[in-house]
Formats: C-alpha cells, structure tokens, sequence
C-alpha cells in the first residue's frame, strides 16, 4: 500500500538512489525517530535492510534484520576488508520484483557507529554480508545493476523494464549468473 508520509521507497530511476550520502555527524533524537520509520518501512515491505536514499534521505545509515536476530542499525559504515567468492540471488526494495545472481565476497568486516555513537566492527560472511555489501553501496549511489556483468546487465534492465509495466502482484524475475 502507498504510504502519504514521504516515507514510500524509491526506485530504480529515482535519482536519489545514485547520489552519494552524507556522513551521519549528529547522532539526536531526530536520528531515533528517522530510524523507527525505516524499521517499519523495511518489515512493512518486507525487506531484510533499508538504507537512507531508499526513503530519499541522504544520509549514512541503514537498519537490517536478518535471520529474526532483531533490528539493528548502522552509522557511517565502511567495508575494512573483504574476502572470498559468494554467489548470491541478490534482490533490491528499490528494484521491486527482480533477483540476479551477483558474484560477489563472501566475508566482509564492517566498520561503523552504533546508534548509541560507540565505534563498532562487525564480521559477517554469506547473507549478513551481501546484506553489508548491498546497503553500504546505497549510500554511496552503487545499484545492482552496477555489480552485474555487462551482458547480465543487459538483460536484467530489459526484464527490470518489462517488469515495471506490469502489476505489482506479478510473479518475481529471477536471473542466474551464466
Ligand atoms: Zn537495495
């Protein structure tokens, strides 16, 4: 259902997705408040991570919750080091109805702020670490469709463009890495 408090998620096309976000300098109240409408935004939808351009708010952050583990957010994260191969049928909010096999590392460690402003590192592998990978390219204006090799890429924004025309109810677009 269409939200009317600007809290809809932005898709593909929306030129909020491919601009970089700004580092999160002030953690207040305002924040708390910004990340309690991402958590419902993301199970409403529902999605495994929200990040802030997704919602059309240009700033660092993004929540997850994966497995059922609970909600988490974070601040200003960076990738510190990455290894590993990982195939993955990846899927985006902001990109409705598409799933592509990316190839991508399979073991990360992330860097970040809490919500509570304590430095965090995080070691993640498989989903946990897609689901990094995939919401820290958001704030910096990475899609997808930029992980894809050129012919998938290909592919997957003609069946993005098919997809579009059709009902939301359609079934979902499934691609594999050739
Ligand atoms: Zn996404």
């Amino acid at each position: 259902m269409a939200q009317s408090n600007g809290t809809e998620i932005r898709t593909f096309g929306d030129p909020v997705l491919k601009s970089a976000a700004a580092e999160v300098t002030n953690i207040d109240g305002k924040l708390v408040t910004l990340t309690e409408m991402m958590f419902k935004v993301m199970y409403e939808a529902p999605g495994l991570g929200l990040a802030g351009p997704q919602i059309g708010v240009q700033k660092q952050i993004f929540v997850y919750d994966v497995d059922d583990e609970g909600p988490h957010v974070l601040l200003n994260p960076v990738i510190v080091e990455s290894s590993g191969e990982w195939v993955y049928d990846e899927g985006c909010l902001s990109i409705p109805g598409l799933y592509v096999e990316i190839l991508r590392p399979k073991n990360v460690l992330v860097r970040g702020l809490s919500l509570d402003g304590n430095t965090v590192e995080i070691e993640a592998d498989e989903l946990l670490a897609r689901l990094f990978q995939h919401e820290i390219d958001h704030l910096n204006g990475v899609l997808m469709f930029d992980r894809m090799l050129p012919d998938q890429r290909k592919n997957a924004l003609a069946e993005y463009r098919l997809l579009e025309q059709k009902p939301q109810s359609s079934e979902p677009i499934h691609l594999r890495l050739t």
